[in-house]
């Protein structure tokens, strides 16, 4: 009772402010945010901006179509003066030459690069490698005191090379009482494993790849991890990340397992229980050499901001990457990576909610930042950048909204919205009341076991402790069902999704994204005119990055 009370309530108000700061109608709203997506995804996703690659003519384009309409309307450059956030990039690019040598009693494997194993590394330097570094199975390689989880405790890793098993123990399990059962947390990702390896003074970190655990198959292990690395330029070159960060496949594992006495399939079960302990494969060690060509250069996130009236140093950040993969030119037939709805449709919306909140009479309270990042599809790197760079604190930074892939499929409206990463944060209060005001019901993301939410750039302010809110495609087609919707979406990821025919076409339905649009504007205005700061839930894994940095 209460409960609906409170709901209709808001949602009175909601409409009364609405009124009273003068807002057209929600249709005439609607319509013109239809049509800013319509005008800025035909514009980015045109064969001349060549796929909007970062470093290329096509990042020109896109930089200044972006400040030119933001000035247009009315926005402030949101960088000290500035209109973009350089962001320095090197690019380490490994001899596909390398060889992984395991050694032990009565055992030695030379394994081949790209077939039987891949290795990579994130230090910006010619040459680097292991030599003889002895093997310790450390489990999923989580420690995680929230959870009372430590598959290091005990064990001496310095200089060692970490075998690892991808994904997390919930899933492994399918427990829901373990981590979070069958949708994957962040200790499930391999950037987690490596990150958590160097804290422990490892050398190498090598993660066995299952295609269920980590959702893919070992091709896209082989072909994302050959060729160039590319990662935020470091001073120190990066001498502090793992020598190898490197991946074995199931068959190679289960070998090395097997000649150092030890069964795979119990020992991974046994990494699955409370209370585990890492064990070293004694006897057994591993080396290899990484020959690197290093090139660096520069990109740019474009940030624009909107004062708040009453509190501008508190700040509402909406982000979405506009850059996507640019010419293909060995491809045959169409080579260009348009990226219609991957992203030209998340910056449009950037712009769509811009227009909203300047039309208002009166400003917004906090300050509203519109942050379209770079470098998304090379590993997240501009909102890395942004915040390990914040042009605001973290502490004063009340939410992050992302937008990737708002028209993927243009489903039209939907019955429902679905949040990636279900259940992480007070957010999601906002977006129910959000969500009811347009007659629609919140759903759990479809597939939550690929671990979705630590693939777009809200994730990047999510662990320097920012809640953040990304919302993904809900299936339940107001016009066709849900049967229709689904296998739209299907289509799309299956013909389109980083494809060049991601292309834009002028009778796109965008309707449903306009109605992603509505709700993240809707919970920045109220978030803008409040004083809440939202948190996460209790055992949420950026809580205690939340924690820190609000210690005065
Ligand atoms: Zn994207």
């Amino acid at each position: 009772m209460s409960k609906i009370l409170t709901l209709l309530t808001a949602s009175i108000a909601f409409s009364v402010a609405l009124v009273h700061a003068g807002q057209p109608p929600a249709a005439d709203t609607d319509a013109q945010i239809q049509r800013d997506l319509h005008f800025h995804i035909d514009e980015l996703a045109d064969d001349s901006y060549q796929g909007r690659e970062p470093g290329t003519p096509g990042e020109d384009k896109t930089i200044t179509w972006l400040q030119r309409h933001f000035a247009a309307l009315g926005a402030q450059p949101g960088n000290r003066g500035s209109w973009v956030q350089e962001v320095p990039i090197t690019a380490v690019t490994s001899a596909p030459t390398a060889v992984l040598a395991i050694r032990g009693p009565e055992f030695s494997a030379d394994l081949a690069y790209g077939s039987e194993m891949m290795v990579a590394t994130q230090q910006q330097v010619a040459t680097t490698g292991i030599e003889d570094s002895e093997l310790v199975f450390v489990g999923y390689g989580i420690n995680a005191p929230e959870r009372g989880w430590n598959d290091y405790a005990g064990v001496d890793v310095t200089g060692k090379t970490v075998v690892v098993l991808v994904n997390d123990p919930g899933y492994g399990t399918q427990d829901p009482a373990l981590f979070n059962g069958n949708s994957m947390t962040y200790y499930g990702r391999w950037d987690y494993k490596y990150a958590e390896a160097v804290r422990q003074g490892a050398a190498a970190a090598l993660i066995v790849h299952e295609t269920d655990a980590a959702s893919y198959p070992w091709e896209v292990v082989r072909n994302s991890w050959s060729g160039a690395n590319i990662g935020l330029t470091a001073d120190d070159g990066h001498r502090d990340k793992l020598a190898i960060e490197g991946w074995l496949p199931l068959a190679q594992a289960e070998a090395l397992f097997t000649a150092a006495g030890l069964d795979y399939q119990a020992s991974k079960q046994a990494a699955q229980k409370p209370g585990f302990k890492a064990r070293p494969l004694t006897g057994f060690s591993a080396s290899v050499q990484l020959e690197n060509s290093l090139a660096d250069s520069l990109s740019r996130n474009v940030v624009a901001l909107i004062p708040g009236s009453t509190h501008p140093d508190e700040v509402i950040i909406y982000t979405a990457h506009w850059d996507h993969l640019g010419v293909r030119p060995d491809d045959e037939g169409d080579n260009i990576y348009n990226g219609a709805s991957d992203n030209a449709s998340g910056v449009a919306g950037l712009l769509a909610i811009a227009r909203q909140f300047l039309a208002q009479e009166t400003p917004p309270e906090r300050s509203i930042l519109f942050l379209a990042v770079t470098a998304e599809e090379s590993g997240l790197l501009g909102s890395k950048f942004y915040s390990e760079n914040p042009i605001f604190p973290a502490a004063k930074t009340v939410a992050n909204f992302n937008m990737d892939n708002i028209a993927a499929g243009n489903l039209g409206r939907t019955r429902d919205v679905a949040v990636v990463g279900y259940g992480n944060s007070e957010l999601e209060d906002y977006l129910a009341r959000a969500a009811e005001a347009q007659g629609r019901v919140v759903v759990q993301e479809p597939y939550p076991e690929k671990g979705s939410y630590y693939r777009s750039d809200h994730f990047s302010l999510a662990r320097v402790g920012i809640p953040a809110l990304y919302l993904t495609n809900a299936t339940d087609s107001i016009e066709h069902g849900k049967a229709w919707g689904d296998e739209r979406l299907r289509d799309y990821t299956a013909n389109h999704y980083h494809k060049p025919s991601d292309e834009y076409d002028p009778a796109w339905d965008l309707s449903g994204a306009a109605q992603e649009v509505m709700l993240l504007l809707q919970m920045g205005r109220e978030l803008a005119a409040n004083r809440d700061f939202p948190d996460w839930h209790d055992g949420v894994e950026f809580k205690r990055a939340r924690d820190a940095s609000l210690q005065p």
